[in-house]
């Protein structure tokens, strides 16, 4: 029988399994893992509390206890860092990329109020109740729209002297809608580029009908705040279709992302039963998943050979 080497035997310091070289303290995961830490500059402190985070835990994320990805930027599940608390570089834990994107400007403890009241919703019909959110930080921006919003006021559409989506009275009557609706309308036609006529009527039609209320949700959305996480976007339904297009408010436009209305929905119950009753998240895929993760390029990756 043959017998292996010394070298061949030498173990990666973090996760025990068969190191790089006797060269490297490292297997090629964690040496991956170490190359990013120190691309990102982090402080040592912080690089030593996620290597004890990784040693006790494994590649888990932080917030759900599921495995990641260590291998594809292009995967929903891949390994990313995360600010535990907005801009707070002091806690750095690791998560997917799809729950990275769904918490964005959300402490943990918001992140899952959110999660626990958007399942109820889901579940029982109970309406959302706003919470403040400390660190949102997501602002729109009005020039453009401000720039250009008069093109829109004297269109086609007969001049009734009453708004022609939420038939408010209108003081300017060569008008067509009132300062609140065109800015939607005028976003319908402009900002969210090369919708068929049929959905922008669509989407005008459900304004029509409901107000400004999310079509996820239903609640409320501020049409006056472009820095409040209520404030009235323009989501497609499916990510990249413009076949149809509803409207949402920018927190839930952000926790969707590229998920599909089933994905968003698949996921908010499925991470409010991990929270509630420690089910497991099933890992769905994810149809229209397109975003990829890129590094930082400032460290250069060595394998020791
Ligand atoms: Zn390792
Ligand atoms: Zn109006």
């Amino acid at each position: 029988m043959l017998k292996h080497s010394p070298i061949r035997n030498k173990k990666c310091y973090i996760c025990g399994k068969r190191a790089l070289s006797d060269r490297s303290r490292y297997c090629l995961t964690c040496a991956r893992f170490a190359f990013r830490m120190k691309a990102r500059q982090f402080p040592p402190w912080v690089v030593k509390k996620i290597w004890e985070y990784v040693r006790k835990y494994g590649y888990v994320c932080y917030y759900t206890g599921m495995a990641l990805d260590m291998t594809d930027p292009r995967s929903p599940f891949y390994c990313v860092f995360d600010h535990w608390a907005p801009h707070d570089l002091s806690k750095i834990v690791i998560t997917s990329a799809l729950i990275n994107g769904m918490k964005s400007d959300l402490s943990e403890k918001e992140f899952w109020y959110y999660v626990r009241a958007l399942a109820h919703l889901r579940r029982n019909h109970v309406s959302v109740k706003k919470r403040k959110l400390r660190f949102w930080d997501h602002h729109y921006d009005l020039e453009e729209e401000n720039k250009n919003i008069l093109s829109i006021q004297t269109c086609s559409r007969p001049h009734t002297g009453i708004c022609d989506l939420c038939s408010k009275r209108l003081k300017n009557k060569l008008f067509t809608y009132c300062p609140t609706c065109v800015k939607i309308v005028y976003r319908l036609h402009h900002e969210a580029k090369h919708l068929p006529p049929e959905t922008i009527e669509d989407t005008l039609n459900y304004i029509r009908q409901e107000g400004f209320i999310c079509f996820y949700t239903k609640m409320k959305l501020d049409m006056k705040d472009p820095a409040s996480p209520w404030y009235c976007f323009l989501n497609h339904w499916k990510p990249g279709d413009v076949r149809k297009v509803v409207i949402t408010s920018a927190l839930i436009n952000v926790m969707k992302g590229a998920l599909t209305e089933d994905e968003f929905w698949y996921y908010i119950e499925a991470l409010a039963d991990y929270k509630d009753k420690g089910k497991p998240i099933v890992k769905k895929r994810l149809i229209c998943w397109n975003r990829l993760v890129r590094h930082d390029r400032k460290a250069k990756f060595r394998v020791n050979s």
